[in-house]
């Protein structure tokens, strides 16, 4: 019998797991609860302005990732121009940090999730949340929030964020020596809180850098970047901020209203910068992430301890940093290990 499995989350992570599983023996169902694949690698379109409000970008940092996206991927993919500043507590703005690649796409870094599984042979199940997933006759169901069960399959891939991927798993009346084990080490992954902003204005904003970032971590913005610096995404003379507030204020704002909150950046940013005009955006958007980026991850021995179960991880938290080309190699991983299992 054809050996199915089951990918639970369609961002990046999830979207490797299915395009690393192409044209092997395994059939792939991907479930995602949003109505798009991409995850935190997010972007929306106003107009002819396209902006990416959760990852900004994708580096070279991993070899197999970085060949990936230049030889497969490489149809639209940008590289960011300009480098990356700091600034500190006091506003103090100094020239910065290294300057590899930071890819995204013209259409925005969304692009590449929705190219991977494209290129997959999954079947891609999108607005369908997994609800409950469930162990019976060495074999794995998974239910979805519009009461759909799928089944059986031989393995599923978790990819959402751990401490809901641990949720998953308590629920899910599977035993295993290490179940306990590893339920709790996933819901202790602690994560920081993100409000991330993006403000238009009509006229060009001069700068030397693509972005500035807070190197003390004591300052009300985390980051700060020009979105014109990437190619195709701002008509020319305009400019677009995305603004990353502080993990610590952002989580003090954790149930504000978004217009509150920007009401509220919005003279920190034109400080920041020393420009008032700044003070008065054309547009804004805003989006919280609350599980935005993971500070730790979980021990990969105690991840590999339940394969054996037909239970595989992938995800930035596997990696334990919060970064998409993390997030992509421990897709490519998973996949592969899969393919052992099964060939
Ligand atoms: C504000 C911000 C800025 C960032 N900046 C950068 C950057 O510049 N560079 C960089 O490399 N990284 C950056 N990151 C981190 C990067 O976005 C992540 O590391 C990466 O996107 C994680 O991918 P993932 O697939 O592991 O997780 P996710 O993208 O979170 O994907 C998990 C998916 O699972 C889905 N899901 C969850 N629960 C369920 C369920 N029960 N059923 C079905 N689907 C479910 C979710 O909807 C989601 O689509 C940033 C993140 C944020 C939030």
């Amino acid at each position: 019998m054809t050996p199915r499995v089951a990918v639970v989350g369609g961002g990046v992570a999830g979207a490797a797991v299915a395009y690393a599983l192409r044209e092997s023996p395994v059939e792939v169902t991907l479930f995602e609860r949003a109505g798009r694949v991409g995850g935190r690698t997010a972007t929306r379109r106003r107009g002819e302005t396209v902006y990416d409000y959760g990852a900004n970008y994708v580096t070279d940092d991993d070899e197999r990732v970085a060949d990936l996206l230049a030889e497969e991927f490489s149809n639209g993919l940008v590289d960011t121009e300009g480098p990356v500043w700091t600034f500190d507590a006091d506003g103090e703005i100094g020239e910065g940090r290294g300057n590899g690649r930071k890819w995204t796409y013209e259409g925005g870094v969304e692009t590449l999730a929705g190219r991977l599984v494209d290129r997959s042979d999954a079947t891609v199940e999108t607005d369908a949340e997994v609800i409950e997933l469930r162990r019976r006759d060495e074999a794995w169901t998974v239910e979805t929030a519009d009461e759909r069960t799928f089944e059986p399959f031989d393995g599923v891939v978790l990819t959402p964020p751990a401490p809901q991927t641990g949720d998953l798993l308590a629920a899910a009346g599977w035993s295993h020596e290490r179940a306990n084990a590893l339920v709790e080490a996933l819901r202790d992954v602690p994560y920081r809180t993100i409000w991330s902003l993006a403000l238009h204005y009509p006229d060009e904003l001069d700068r030397p850098y693509y972005a500035l970032v807070n190197t003390d971590r004591d300052h009300e913005i985390g980051w700060l970047s020009r979105e014109e610096c990437k190619p195709g995404h701002v008509p020319d003379g305009e400019s677009l901020l995305i603004v990353q507030m502080a993990p610590d204020w952002s989580a003090e704002r954790y149930d504000a209203d978004g217009a509150a909150v920007i009401e509220e950046a919005l003279p920190i940013v034109a400080d920041l910068l020393d420009d008032d005009r700044l003070a008065d955006p054309e547009w804004t958007d805003h989006q919280r992430w609350g599980l935005a980026l993971p500070d730790d991850g979980v021990d990969a021995e105690l991840l590999d301890a339940v394969a054996e179960d037909g239970l595989w991880f992938a995800g930035d938290w596997v990696a334990g940093e919060g970064r998409s080309h993390a997030a992509i190699r421990t897709g490519l991983d998973a996949g592969d290990r899969i393919r052992e299992r099964f060939e």
